[in-house]
């Protein structure tokens, strides 16, 4: 039996319709038994999906620091308190994904990661956008986001305790497979959950007028990979596909 059971049962009264009412308020969505897509706005909207049972409850992405009492909220709404989080799986290095996953931690939560994107997530390397900003001319509207980002980024660095490769399994909540899918970042996953016929995107996809869409060009540090993990996440087979910024769709 999973804990909770209140706020679960609340999750679960969700139908589609409602679902899209509830989306723009800032509630949780049921995507499968276990499985909810949160919704974290202002800044935003951001998507952390959470899947549980009865021994693990895992949290993929945190969004931004400065959201961690959302993001507990958006928790709480599904049944769990912060330190019930057994596992984090990071999509990539970004900081509106990494935010909250030095506290989870801290609470007792295994960190997993790309094995690529480690050294990034660690603080070994600078962050990609850092390094590509650095060579770029920037405009000014960047300029000061570049400037916020080197400040605040060496302090939501966080170690990873279980690296992923393309193809492993994590062997909790029935299994979630790691789909390597550079581009956005050097190192970046996609997490495939077979039983809910779902693909977590992270970055690497995004939705636009109900349609899924390959990644951000604007953002993404190298758009051939990017285009090419886009293609590879398609080819997984699955129908329906959380991103992060986009939300849920289903093909
Ligand atoms: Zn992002």
């Amino acid at each position: 039996m999973s804990h909770g059971m209140s706020g679960v049962g609340a999750c679960e009264q969700v139908d589609w319709e409602l679902a899209s009412k509830y989306l723009r308020k800032g509630f949780t969505m049921k995507l499968a038994d276990n499985v909810e897509m949160l919704e974290i706005q202002d800044p935003g909207p951001h998507h952390p999906v959470l899947v549980w049972d009865d021994n693990s409850v895992v949290l993929i992405d945190t969004s931004y620091l400065e959201q961690n009492e959302a993001l507990r909220k958006e928790i709480e709404r599904c049944g769990f308190s912060f330190d019930k989080v057994t596992h984090v799986i990071l999509t990539h290095q970004d900081v509106d994904h990494t935010g909250n996953a030095r506290i989870l931690r801290e609470h007792g939560a295994k960190i997993a990661a790309g094995i690529h994107e480690v050294p990034f997530i660690q603080g070994d390397q600078p962050l990609t956008k850092i390094t590509d900003m650095e060579s770029a001319d920037l405009p000014p509207e960047r300029a000061g986001f570049f400037e916020m980002l080197k400040e605040h980024a060496p302090k939501l660095t966080v170690h990873v305790d279980i690296p992923l490769d393309d193809g492993q399994t994590l062997p909790v909540c029935g299994g979630l497979t790691t789909v390597s899918t550079p581009g956005h970042t050097p190192g970046h996953i996609a997490v495939h959950i077979p039983w809910a016929d779902l693909i977590v995107c992270g970055d690497a996809a995004n939705i636009r007028d109900g349609v899924l869409i390959g990644p951000n060009p604007a953002m993404t540090h190298d758009m051939e990979e990017g285009t090419i993990s886009f293609g590879k996440l398609k080819s997984v087979g699955a129908h329906r596909y959380v991103t992060y910024h986009g939300g849920f769709v289903e093909l």
